[in-house]
């Protein structure tokens, strides 16, 4: 770990699909590099997602920790497990990034957590600002809050011009998930 480093915080937001992707790759590019990669996945119980077992097989410098149940939660009324698993989720990634030992932290839907109140705007910004300099940290999901946003370095918006999705495609095994 290269403690002199400069680390930025990053948003990967919008409607259009890439942004979970997009961070995948980032973690695949500073693997190569040596670095250390902590994706913490908030939302997603579901345990087929291939990026979970291809880091458990081929890459041992990516580690992924999922929370949250395989059902979709509620907006208007979410479950006290919801709630429950995002705040294990909140106060894992507090522990993670504040540590330091990890060169890029991606919170892979925290943008969500957030937007359906399973986590609340002041834990997210307690986040933000544990980040020791020479962390990268990434924030992922739609709905990214206008607070967070102004507090991030670099913010990507991923616009929707077109998806299979609306051809009556559906999720599709090693594409979306
Ligand atoms: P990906 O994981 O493929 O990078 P994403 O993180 O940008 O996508 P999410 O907002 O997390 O997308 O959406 C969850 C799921 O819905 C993913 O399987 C994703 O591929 C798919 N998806 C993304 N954008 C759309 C869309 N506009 N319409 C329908 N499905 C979508
Ligand atoms: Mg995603």
């Amino acid at each position: 770990m290269d403690k002199s480093r400069i680390g930025c915080m990053q948003i990967y937001t919008g409607n259009g699909k890439g942004k979970t992707t997009a961070s995948l790759g980032l973690a695949v590019r500073a693997i190569g590099h040596g670095h250390k990669v902590f994706m913490l996945m908030f939302m997603k119980g579901c345990k087929n997602y291939g990026e979970l077992s291809a880091a458990k097989k081929y890459l041992p410098g990516l580690t992924i920790e999922q929370y949250g149940l395989e059902t979709f939660v509620n907006r208007e009324n979410p479950s006290p497990e919801d709630v429950a698993e995002a705040q294990k989720a909140v106060n894992r990634a507090m522990q993670v990034v504040a540590g330091g030992d990890y060169d890029l932290v991606i919170l892979d839907e925290i943008n969500v957590a957030l937007d359906y109140n399973l986590v609340s705007l002041d834990q997210v910004m307690k986040l933000i600002e544990s980040r020791p300099p020479h962390v990268e940290l990434v924030l992922t999901g739609r709905n990214a809050h206008e607070k967070v946003i102004e507090a991030a370095d670099l913010v990507t918006e991923m616009t929707l011009v077109k998806h299979p999705f609306y051809q009556g495609v559906e999720a599709r095994e090693g594409i979306e998930y």
